[in-house]
């Protein structure tokens, strides 16, 4: 199968998107790690500080030598679970979110295969002892507040399906009718949590895909643009890389509404900005700025590397030929204005002298690549 350039992905959004990350575009891979690892933040704030309120219950109803174990447990389990909630970075990706994932999981896991181990030495079967063997089942559960991808999901409650495989082997009670019963109910709970996941995954996905891109050619739309830019600006004063922009405006676009039809001119603007796919690199962030106006953010390029690709981008535009409803073939040019940032410039400013650039492209005769003046 043909892999979706991630820039395509949002306009194209299937089924395969719910099981895996694999074609997810890298922005909302960061919104949704974002989006996890702020859960797993309060979550942890909660377990730790609820883990470690339960001590003074645990000393007063175990009897040793149970009961030193357990608090050791929950101070430990408690430690690490403030410890994960405190546990902040510049930026949010996949990769650390599922780490954190993992640790979510791994913390109450060692706790309850510790609990079981401890308690089992313990006969004075009080019933304060019974809450421990509800673990795995709330484990599973709360793993519904997630928008995980089905392998995602389905690696998260067999882990807590292994925790309680774990328990029983150690109890020696792995074999047992009971145990049967207590992984039935697991998978039952699994099943449904798996199912709650893949609809919010779903629900997130065709949010953002609806705040975030634009309808008709699905770039990125201004709102997402500038904050993607914002960070791309962040990312490259702190690496010393130059950060340049590319700002199109279609030439006498009105025109050719007035003349074949508004739907022609919407092939026109999705033929533009499939030029811009086809010649622009993945690391560039393309939009649809406004009506026929496209900006296009180049992280890593100075003023010179842009100014060639505005060239390409513009004598590309010049040879397309779109056809009008009636069959008659359109041509269209785009006029560029181009502009590197400043190393302290705000994107307001750096877009504000970008425009200036491009109204001398317009003002030169259109199909032009005009570049800004140098900022300060
Ligand atoms: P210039 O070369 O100076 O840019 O001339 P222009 O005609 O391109 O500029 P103007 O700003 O006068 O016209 C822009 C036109 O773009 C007007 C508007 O109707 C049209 N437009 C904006 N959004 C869309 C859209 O989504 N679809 C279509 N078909 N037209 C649009
Ligand atoms: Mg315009
Ligand atoms: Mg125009």
């Amino acid at each position: 199968m043909q892999r979706i350039h991630p820039r395509e992905w949002l306009r194209y959004g299937s089924l395969a998107d719910l099981f895996t990350a694999r074609n997810h575009s890298p922005d909302f891979n960061g919104a949704r790690a974002e989006r996890i690892a702020l859960r797993i933040e309060v979550l942890s704030l909660v377990a730790g500080l609820l883990t470690l309120a339960w001590i003074p219950l645990d000393l007063l109803f175990l009897a040793e030598p149970g009961r030193t174990g357990i608090v050791s447990l929950r101070v430990g389990a408690g430690l690490a679970f403030l410890l994960l909630a405190g546990w902040r970075h510049r930026r949010h990706d996949l990769f650390r979110a599922r780490l954190r994932l993992a640790l979510f999981i791994l913390i109450p896991a060692a706790f309850y295969v510790g609990a079981r181990l401890v308690l089992a030495a313990d006969d004075s079967d009080t019933g304060i002892v019974v809450g421990y063997y509800f673990l795995p089942y709330l484990m599973v559960t709360i793993l519904a507040i997630f928008p995980l991808t089905l392998v995602e999901g389905i690696a998260g409650v067999a882990a807590v399906g292994a925790t309680l495989a774990l328990a029983e082997v150690e109890a020696g009670a792995i074999t047992e009718l009971t145990t049967l019963a207590e992984f039935w109910l697991l998978a039952l709970l699994a099943a449904i949590v798996v199912w709650v996941q893949q609809s919010q995954l779903y629900m997130l996905l065709r949010l953002y895909r609806e705040a975030t891109r634009d309808a008709l050619t699905g770039l990125f739309n201004r709102r997402a643009l500038l904050a993607e830019m914002e960070r791309a600006r962040l990312d490259c004063r702190r690496t010393g890389e130059p950060l340049s922009v590319l700002l199109f405006d279609l030439d006498l676009f009105k025109r050719i509404n007035d003349t074949h039809g508004h739907l022609t001119g919407d092939a026109v603007l999705a033929d533009f900005a499939g030029v811009l796919r086809g010649v622009c690199q993945r690391e560039c962030l393309l939009s649809r700025y406004g009506g026929e106006e496209f900006l296009v953010a180049l992280p890593g390029r100075d003023a010179g590397a842009a100014r060639v690709l505005a060239e390409t981008i513009r004598a590309e535009t010049r040879g397309r030929e779109v056809r009008a409803e009636d069959g008659t073939p359109v041509s269209y040019t785009v006029s560029v204005g181009v502009a590197q940032g400043g190393e302290e410039e705000a994107v307001g400013a750096l877009l504000s002298r970008v425009d200036q650039a491009l109204y001398q492209a317009k003002e030169g005769g259109r199909d032009l690549v005009a570049e800004a003046t140098v900022d300060g």
